[in-house]
């Protein structure tokens, strides 16, 4: 269970809410029961339930944990706006192969227009997809989940990033291909990486341009043209092959 900061104190850890009810009920535990308890930054410990009340989970904290399940690197996801559940899927799926962070973006061919009011609701939404996705694949850390207001806002704020690529369907076709091989073998094993990926609709040419002039390169997932929630996942596949196996 990820908790925070104010949550953990020491050697004590509360959980309430939803938590202490998937804990309670769901769970049906009990004093004496263990969890695994994860302040999101990257400590973990095994966690003695003290008392489980159906809104208040209190643990005594016992053995701090030690686990290997982050990448090396860093991977930021920057995704282009998609329909809600699609971008959903994105959140969830690039959490589990591992993505430090996902940043959405209004692109030139996003069918979906956020309004601010709407973006409120739906950023505590994905949140909460990351979290209790990053929970399931027993991950120290939450994927940060940020917007920026446009592709140029992306990659001018990106400074801190080692490697920027264009995932761009462009780059599949064969007279303009890149091999994702050449961009994987100058990566270094703690570098920062940034991603970029289109909408349904695709990038721009406009687009497509402004990033390689901002210093992205453009890489190829293969020749076939791969549904928007698609690419995000084959293209972490291949970093996490790359990195860790
Ligand atoms: N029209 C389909 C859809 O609705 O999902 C395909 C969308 S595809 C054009 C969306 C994005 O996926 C692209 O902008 C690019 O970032 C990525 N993409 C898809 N196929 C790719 C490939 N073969 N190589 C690199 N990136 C790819």
């Amino acid at each position: 269970y990820f908790v925070g900061d104010a949550q953990w104190t020491t050697d004590t850890v509360m959980l309430k809410g939803e938590q202490a009810h998937h804990i309670s009920r769901v769970m049906r535990m009990s004093a004496g029961d263990v969890i695994i308890c994860i302040n999101g930054q990257g400590v973990a410990a095994y966690c003695r339930i003290l008392q489980a009340e159906p809104d208040c989970i209190t643990c005594q904290v016992e053995e701090s944990l030690s686990s290997d399940s982050e990448l090396p690197i860093h991977i930021t996801v920057a995704q282009g706006d998609l329909k809600a559940d699609k971008y959903e899927w994105v959140v969830q799926k690039s959490t589990e192969m591992g993505a430090g962070s996902i940043t959405g973006f209004p692109a030139d061919h996003s069918v979906v227009k956020w309004d601010a009011k709407k973006n409120e609701k739906k950023h505590a939404r994905f949140q909460k997809i990351a979290r209790e996705s990053a929970e399931q694949s027993e991950r120290l850390k939450i994927p940060a989940i940020e917007r920026k207001a446009s592709l140029e806002e992306v990659l001018k704020e990106a400074q801190q990033y080692d490697h920027k690529w264009i995932l761009s369907e462009r780059s599949a076709r064969k007279d303009h291909h890149h091999a994702i091989d050449d961009a994987l073998r100058q990566l270094q094993q703690t570098d920062r990486i940034l991603l970029v990926f289109g909408p349904e609709g695709g990038f721009s040419t406009r687009e497509h341009e402004t990033a390689i002039d901002l210093g992205c390169a453009p890489v190829s997932l293969g020749a076939r043209i791969l549904r928007a929630e698609t690419a995000p996942v084959a293209a972490l596949a291949l970093l996490v092959y790359h990195v860790e196996l």
